[in-house]
């Protein structure tokens, strides 16, 4: 069978004044169901930018250039407007960092979730609500019953993120697509939807992409992490092994900013220096200029995924395991 989502080449161009800008430049990988793949990366390594092409959601004058988005086996990123909509809501859930952007400000949250039930699954008005209930049960929110009749400001920064991942769940999607979920939420309460989200989507077998620039939610979450870099996608593989043994330089350095797991793992120094513009993408491997390994060939060729024994990296370091491109 096909991955319940397979992502080949993307490439997202946005057009301007001065030339075109790459933001995702070859970005492959799928998601198996029932897996959580981490994406990990600086702000601006073209995380949200993968979740929003996945979901049909980039902003125009942006726009896919190339590469294929495969939904089990089905193209889903030449459809029309309409049925991507329909499967955005139907097989893929989206939970954003700002929950007030995803709720509707006019609608009371029982509302909101009958709504979406009712247009996504063969169920009556009775039964969706009935489960609005037991979705706002499920995710802990305290006196649902009483609460279904909520508007959204009426709850708290938390009680509302919780809301969301109802609200995302509620249509039984096979895939969820979490960009930062608890980035906007204090430490303790992160923990907990953290917590919650992988609890309620292993029940079910749900697949989920979570994107965050935090290793360590990464860490405890994930199944696999694809870090990105400049639009690419530097280092992919399973979770233990990246954190454990990371192959590429630029996840090594990102290691450095979480503590380590185990106690044989030697602390790395940070990286100096910041992740390149759009329109300055140095040449060759991207990561070059700040790479403390660099020699002559990063800077001249750009680096494919290579088996680094345990994970793939884009990384010249890795020719010789690999001797070829894997
Ligand atoms: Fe560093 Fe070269 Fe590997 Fe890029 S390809 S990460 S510059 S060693
Ligand atoms: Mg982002």
């Amino acid at each position: 069978a096909p991955p319940l989502l397979e992502v080949r080449d993307l490439r997202v161009e946005f057009p301007t004044r001065r030339g075109v800008l790459t933001a995702l430049d070859g970005v492959s990988f799928a998601i198996e169901a029932g897996e959580v793949l981490g994406v990990v990366g600086e702000s601006g390594a073209g995380k949200s930018m993968t979740g929003a092409a996945i979901i049909g959601l980039i902003e125009p004058p942006g726009r896919i250039a190339g590469g294929q988005i495969l939904l089990e086996g089905r193209r889903i990123d030449d459809l029309p407007y309409e049925r991507l909509r329909r499967i955005r809501g139907r097989e893929i859930g989206a939970i954003f960092q700002d929950p007030l952007t995803t709720l509707n400000p006019l609608y009371t949250v029982g509302e909101q979730l009958e709504e979406t039930m009712l247009t996504h699954l063969p169920i009556g008005r009775e039964e969706a609500r009935r489960r609005a209930v037991g979705w706002l049960e499920r995710v802990g929110i305290p006196a649902a019953a009483q609460r279904i009749g909520s508007y959204p400001h009426e709850f708290s920064g938390g009680m509302r993120q919780r809301v969301v991942i109802a609200l995302a769940l509620c249509a039984e999607p096979k895939l969820v697509i979490a960009d930062e979920p608890t980035t906007a939420l204090d430490v303790s309460i992160q923990a907990q939807i953290i917590a919650l989200l992988k609890g309620l989507t292993r029940e079910r077998g749900t697949a989920v992409m979570l994107i965050t620039h935090d290793m360590g939610v990464i860490a405890e979450t994930a199944d696999r992490v694809a870090v990105m870099y400049a639009g690419r996608i530097a280092e992919i593989g399973p979770v233990r092994e990246v954190v454990k043994h990371p192959r590429h330089p630029y996840t090594a350095g990102l290691m450095a900013s979480i503590p380590p797991l185990d106690r044989r793992v030697e602390r790395l120094a940070q990286i100096e220096g910041a992740m390149p513009r759009l329109s300055e993408i140095p040449p060759g491997c991207a990561f070059h200029p700040r790479c403390p390994q660099a020699f002559d060939r990063c800077r001249r060729e750009r680096p494919g995924l290579l088996d680094a024994g345990g994970t793939r990296a884009a990384c010249w370091l890795h020719l010789d395991r690999a001797g070829r491109h894997a």
